[in-house]
């Protein structure tokens, strides 16, 4: 429920400001001389303050995008002087069509590594190496540097612009799946986003003669990277890295805001230190995962947070205990009952042992080494399980602040952990 909320939002963002533009360029003939000016000076804002902002955050993409973005749109507004008909808008629109995707595609193949990163210097000589090649191309017949030669070079049938270049619609094409692939299998506000910039880029390329719609579109582009680089932020300060619940501090934050009435419940996974020294921190990990992922699905208006380690705290607002008891028992069981099947890193390791026998062994010879061994493709997993502990208090004349209701909770888990533990205790 929170993550689909969540989903529901990071979409919604890139599709006003599109919808935005797009009924603002519908327009744009009725306020032309107004929108005019906020086709020139809406992009470079946004973009400018885009950028600023991915350097502070350390957003390596981002910053590579809104970069592009920024240059590009500088690049045309300077092509604009030599005369809108003109061989360098030409020369500028079909370089920027095909520069810009392709450095999205590039950041969304690339892992991220934040913008200080030692080896970022090859972005700068790519990016300079685009911005020399485009200015070459685009003072054509202009400097003695360049010969006429890229005036036929344009027509290519891969740079013809038509309006944009088919080198540049494929780039663009690759990047939106690139984006959209990466959006559903991370959901990262960031990589939605992008794919809503390459929208708007595609269609500021596709009306590049009215400068109002190139403008605004690029705005658009601009304004969802800045607005995905603002909630991924937000999701990083208050949601947890691991379990993708909200954090403590999300839950500080409700707790102040709370009304009259309501119930907190403390959950411990047990037993959890045996269990990461039997299996290894990376399934404790896994079953923190697990767990939490159970703790978002609880129901009778509860919302579950990372409280800290395997400790989790959910609260119910507007409930007494006796309300909200039935469905913390219901989670209890519901982790009780979770079979989770896991390969531990032995397994792994025996399992590719014997891969690599019973492809160089004879099948006698391969049963007497591994007398143990399951059938071909025999997927044995380990089935784990755990169970937690859970104390839960409401708020009431005594217990009045979020602070000592928390504790009051902590105490009932005490006691759950004392009569025995996978138990709730009030
Ligand atoms: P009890 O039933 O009394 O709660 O016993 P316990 O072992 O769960 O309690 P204890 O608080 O002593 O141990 C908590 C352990 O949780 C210690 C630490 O190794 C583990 N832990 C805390 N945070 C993480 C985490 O993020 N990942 C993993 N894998 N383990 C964690
Ligand atoms: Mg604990
Ligand atoms: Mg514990």
């Amino acid at each position: 429920m929170i993550a689909f909320r969540d989903e529901l939002k990071a979409v919604a963002m890139p599709a006003t400001v599109l919808l935005v533009s797009g009924i603002t360029a519908a327009a744009s003939h009725r306020f032309s001389s107004s929108l005019g000016m906020f086709g020139v000076f809406g992009p470079y804002t946004v973009l400018i303050i885009g950028t600023a902002i991915a350097l502070w955050f350390n957003r390596g993409r981002a910053f590579i995008a809104l970069v592009s973005l920024l240059v590009a749109f500088i690049a045309y507004r300077i092509s604009l002087a030599f005369g809108q008909d003109d061989f360098p808008v030409r020369a500028v629109l079909t370089a920027a069509a095909i520069f810009v995707p392709a450095n999205i595609l590039l950041v969304l193949i690339l892992p991220e590594r934040g913008i200080v990163h030692f080896r970022n210097y090859r972005w700068l000589l790519l990016g300079l190496a685009e911005v020399l090649i485009t200015a070459w191309i685009a003072t054509a017949g202009h400097t003695a540097l360049s010969g006429m030669a890229w005036h036929a070079a344009l027509d290519n049938w891969l740079l013809r612009a038509t309006p944009a270049p088919l080198l540049g619609r494929l780039f663009l094409v690759a990047a939106f799946i690139a984006a959209l692939t990466r959006s559903w299998s991370q959901r990262l506000p960031l990589d939605v986003g992008m794919a809503g910039a390459l929208i708007a880029f595609f269609i500021a390329c596709e009306w590049p003669d009215m400068t109002v719609v190139y403008g605004v579109f690029v705005f658009a582009a601009g304004a969802m990277l800045l607005l995905a680089v603002l909630q991924e932020s937000h999701r990083m300060a208050f949601r947890d890295e691991l379990t993708g619940l909200p954090g403590r501090r999300a839950l500080q934050e409700r707790l102040v805001a709370l009304g009259p009435s309501y119930t907190i419940a403390m959950v411990d996974v047990d037993h959890f230190k045996k269990f990461n020294d039997t299996h290894g921190h990376d399934i404790g990990d896994q079953v923190l995962k697990m767990v939490g992922a159970r703790l978002a699905e609880v129901d009778g208006g509860g919302k579950a947070f990372r409280y800290g380690g395997e400790e989790f705290a959910v609260l119910f607002p507007d409930q007494q205990v006796e309300e909200a008891l039935p469905h913390l028992e219901a989670l209890r069981k519901n982790i009780e009952e979770y079979k989770m099947s896991v390969r531990t890193e032995q397994q792994r390791r025996n399992e590719a042992r014997r891969n690599q026998d019973r492809r160089t062994m004879t099948r006698s010879a391969f049963a007497l080494a591994h007398p143990d061994a399951p059938p071909l493709r025999s997927n044995r997993a380990e089935l784990l399980s755990v169970t937690v502990s859970i104390g839960a208090a409401q708020r009431t004349e005594l217990l009045d602040t979020p602070d000592v209701v928390i504790r009051s909770a902590d105490e009932a888990l005490y006691r759950a952990k004392g009569a025995g533990r996978n138990r709730v205790s009030v």
